[in-house]
This record gives structure tokens, sequence and C-alpha cells, in this order.
């Protein structure tokens, strides 16, 4: 049976991926939208080899270049913010959310709106909305399905027993290319996003050195397993073989193993809750070897420390965390600040002032994000 995608994010690397499987099996899948930022010369060519109905560069400035990219192909080209949200609300079977930020936001909302099957790489739009967006799950009978491969792992082992029977839940993380670098000063852009087991968009990749990336997990997590923030763990595994555990009462863990290859939970999501082919080689585990765990080093990498503090303040707090973190990515990529200066801003913006209330709606959700960016810039910009 054919089924129809939308895919926001679609010229980065989960879309890539998840374009991959979808060219795999044409005859599965019909592509209705596909989104980008400002890639217009490859949101048109994969708008084209897809067949999508309609293809939208959120960069407004863009439109005319996106329609001249589209003459002659039935691709009907659209720009800017309410044409993605009008994208992501269009009816199809599933939603993949892979756009990068809490840019995503407004359009994983639009797409919950419509009741819909989302499947959430996203995990800056949940870290910031929190319970507004799984209220928002509840009310429209909307599902969430995890990209991410520790969420993903966890929503696999859960099928094994019953919420009310998690004893714990245990993230791991590779510790990111940094784990082993002494001066953490000295470290460059390039030598950030050179991650050693998977290969991502620069921003997830600069918050995997930083451990923003497991810190935004934690609080993932902890929106989409209600199991309490004081049975969420988090454990150091370089070789990112297993991708996350459940602790059953009985004292059974179950994992889900498998390559560091998001085209793994990418099938998972789409297939659900059936299962799908991948061109995925057999895990050889005596090829490995060695699985190895530690404990993180939250002295040197403070971002899992800061997240759990916010997931515990709750409200504002994390939509605060993530948006200090993106303008402090955002700096450190363009040169602007030091690797090491990235969870000094986002503390220092965190405990600069009473946090704002609890975010109620969208509109408060992307008040306090904006907010938060401008103290950041205005922290960056002091210091
Ligand atoms: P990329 O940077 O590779 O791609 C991001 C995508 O979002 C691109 O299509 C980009 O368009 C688009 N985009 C960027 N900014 C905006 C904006 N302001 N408005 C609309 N669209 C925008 O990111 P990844 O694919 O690496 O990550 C996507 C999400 O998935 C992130 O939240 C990340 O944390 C999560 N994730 C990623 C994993 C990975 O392996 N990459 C693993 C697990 C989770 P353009 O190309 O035009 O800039």
């Amino acid at each position: 049976m054919t089924r129809s995608i939308t895919i926001l994010g679609a010229t980065g690397s989960v879309g890539a991926s998840t374009l991959d499987l979808v060219r795999r099996n044409p005859s599965d899948w019909r592509v209705t939208a596909l989104t980008a930022h400002s890639n217009v010369e490859e949101l048109a060519k994969l708008a084209r080899e897809f067949g999508a109905e309609t293809a939208v560069i959120a960069d407004e400035a863009r439109y005319e270049e996106l329609k001249q990219a589209l003459a002659g192909s039935d691709v009907e080209p659209a720009a800017g913010r309410a044409a993605l949200c009008e994208a992501a609300a269009r009816p199809v079977d599933i939603v993949m959310a892979a756009i990068v930020g809490c840019a995503g936001l407004g359009p994983v909302m639009a797409a919950i709106e419509q009741g819909t099957t989302i499947a959430l790489a996203n995990k800056e739009a949940l870290v910031s909305a929190g319970e507004v967006m799984t209220a928002a799950v509840a009310k429209h009978g909307a599902t969430l399905l995890p990209v991410d491969s520790e969420h993903n792992a966890i929503f696999q082992c859960l099928q094994g027993g019953r919420m009310e029977e998690v004893r714990t839940i245990t993230l791991t993380a590779s510790g990111g290319p940094l784990r082993l670098v002494e001066d953490l000063n000295a470290v460059t852009p390039e030598q950030a996003i050179a991650h050693p087991n998977w290969d991502m968009g620069a921003k997830i990749s600069v918050d995997s050195a930083t451990m923003f990336n497991k810190g935004l997990e934690l609080i993932e997590a902890h929106h989409l397993f209600p199991v309490g923030l004081d049975r969420i763990r988090i454990v150091v595994h370089p070789q990112s073989v297993i991708h996350s555990m459940v602790e059953y009462r009985d004292g059974s863990t179950l994992a889900q193993l498998g390559p560091s290859d998001m085209r793994v939970p990418i099938a998972s999501c789409l297939a659900w809750p059936a299962r799908m082919d991948t061109p995925m080689a057999p895990l050889d585990l005596a090829e490995i070897g060695e699985l190895t765990f530690f404990k993180p080093d939250e002295a040197r990498f403070p971002a899992t420390r800061l997240a759990r503090e916010a997931a515990e303040a709750g409200g504002a707090a994390p939509a605060v965390l993530n948006a200090a973190n993106e303008v402090a990515v955002a700096a450190f990529l363009a040169g602007k600040i030091k690797f090491s200066r990235i969870a000094l801003m986002v503390e220092s913006v965190l405990s600069e002032n009473s946090l704002p209330p609890a975010p109620r709606t969208l509109e408060e959700v992307l008040r306090v994000d904006e907010d938060a960016r401008m103290r950041a810039n205005a922290i960056m910009e002091t210091a």
C-alpha cells in the first residue's frame, strides 16, 4: 500500500537518510511536501526527483529562485514560515520532522494539530515546548514516534514491558569527538563537528561535542517516557553500538543494538508498527570486540547537569536553555566564541534573571525562545 510522507528539513542529514529509504522503496511512498531553509538547489532537485506536490523554502527571499528552479515541473513552489506550517498540515500518513532547532516548532505543532503521525527528529522543538507539545499531542490524537536513535531504542525496548514496571532508563552517549581532548579552549569548529561514529548536521555535531545533545535528549526522554527524571540515567559508551536501555522491576535490562546509521531508527519509524528492510550489514559483535562504558564527566562537560537542572526547574527553563545553546553554537561555528564558552553562556542566560513564567501556548513558547536569544546575544556582546 502506498503511503504519503512530508519531510520537513529534507535537505539536511536526517532528511537525506529518510529520502534514501524512500528512494529504495519507491512504490511504497508518495511524497507530499519537502522543505528547506535556504538550499534552493537541493530542494528543487529532490522535489523533482520524488515528484513532490509542493516544495517550501523557509527563506522568503528565495521564492523566485525556487520558482525558477521548479519551472516546467508539477511541483508547487512556496516560501516563508506560514507556508512551512501549511505544508506540515497537509494530510499525510507520516510527517518526518527534521528541521534543526526551535525553528521547527511551529511546523511540528501544525502537524500535531492534524492528529497525524510524526516521526520526530527535531528534539529542540520538544525540549522548548515540553508540556505544550505533549498536551497538543493528547488533545489532537497525534502520534509521536522518536527518531533520535536513543529514544527510538527506548521506544523499542518499551515493547517488552509496561511503563509502570520500568525501574530506570539509560541513555547512552558516545562522548563525542572531544572526550579525550585536554584543552577545550583550543577546539576548532572542524574538530568539534568531526564526530567519531555518526555523520550528522553541524549543530547536532557540536551538541554532541559539548554533551548538550545528551542534555537535550534527557529532557526529550523526560517528556516522551514519563518515568520520572531521577530514573533517567546517562552512560558514556564510545562505540555507539547500544543505543539505549530500559531496566524493568525484575532486574531485566533490555537494550537495542545496531549500526551508527540513522537509517535504522528512521526505518523503525517509517514502518512502525511493522519492520522494513534497510541496506545495513548484519551486526557483527565479534568484529566489534569490545563495548565499554564510563560515567559522564560533568566537570569538563557541564551540559548534562545544566539540562537536568532545567528539566527539574521545568516551566520556561528548558526553552531558555535550548535557545541560549542555539545562539552559542551558531556563534562558535561562526568563530565568534571559544568552544568552552558555549556551556558558560547557557549557564549565564539561565541564571541571569528570574525565569519567565511557564509558557502555556505555542506563542508563549516562541516568546520565551526569542527573549532568551536576545539575552544570549547581549551576554555575548558584553563579554
Ligand atoms: P541539518 O543541519 O543537516 O539539516 C537541517 C534541515 O533543516 C535542513 O533541511 C535545513 O535547510 C533545515 N533548516 C535549518 N534551519 C531552518 C529554519 N530556520 N527554518 C526551516 N528549515 C530550516 O540537521 P540534521 O539533519 O543533522 O538534524 C535535524 C534534526 O534532527 C535536529 O533537531 C537534530 O538534533 C536531530 N537529529 C539529527 C540526527 C542526525 O544524525 N543528523 C540524529 C538525531 C537527531 P537548509 O539545508 O536549506 O539549511
